[in-house]
């Protein structure tokens, strides 16, 4: 397996070629690659991202089978279900690099703030439970002068939201806390933009902070 670093780097040049419209080195049906994998994965990243139509994790990143092992759902959060996909690539199957991918104008993030700008009947529990996921972020930058600018206040609360479930999984799991320590494990944040195809990633410590 390669390492962590490796493993960001290929992340990288991948979304450079997709952001370029370059020409992609990862054909997606390819009867060699299907059979080589056939018993057997080596994913060389675990990838928390949102369910959003806009933003798939495998072609953002120019990647093809077998390449990321992939969690989606709205609002990348990082709830007890996620943390268990992330455990699995990271411990079973030796995968050395995690991301919580995040994207501009993301609609559960939106969801959120208009929830605590406007309080209103939730259609579903379901909802709400990621919506309250997501709520302490928001809460914090309500707080703030950003409170009178709802674009800014969305965009500043997707970072702060990559960097809650980064958190999570830093601080979560024990199991992921020992592999990264004794593995090397890294856990990155990372912001796709919807205009320009761009994934920008963020260091370990700080969200504000690019890699
Ligand atoms: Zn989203």
């Amino acid at each position: 397996m390669i390492s962590a670093q490796e493993a960001l780097s290929r992340l990288r040049e991948g979304n450079r070629r997709f952001a370029s419209d370059l020409p992609s080195e990862k054909p997606f049906r390819n009867q060699e690659v299907r059979i080589k994998l056939r018993d057997n994965q080596e994913p060389f990243a675990v990838i928390i991202g949102c369910s959003d139509s806009r933003v798939p994790v495998e072609t953002v990143f120019d990647q093809g089978l077998g390449d990321l092992f992939v969690v989606r759902v709205i609002g990348n959060i990082a709830a007890p279900s996620q943390i268990a996909s992330v455990e699995f690539a990271v411990d079973r199957l030796g995968t050395p690099l995690i991301v919580v991918l995040g994207h501009s104008g993301c609609g559960a993030i939106r969801a959120t703030v208009e929830e605590l700008l406007h309080p209103a009947e939730n259609p579903s529990q379901n909802i709400l439970a990621v919506v309250n996921r997501i709520r302490p972020v928001v809460e914090g930058l309500l707080r703030s002068e950003l409170r009178d600018d709802t674009e800014a206040l969305i965009d500043e609360a997707v970072r702060a939201n990559i960097h809650a479930s980064a958190e999570f999984l830093r601080n979560g799991s024990p199991l992921i806390e020992r592999l990264v320590r004794e593995r090397g494990v890294l856990i990155v944040g990372a912001k796709y933009c919807l205009d320009t195809g761009v994934v920008e990633f963020f260091d370990g410590m700080s969200v504000g902070k690019s890699l």
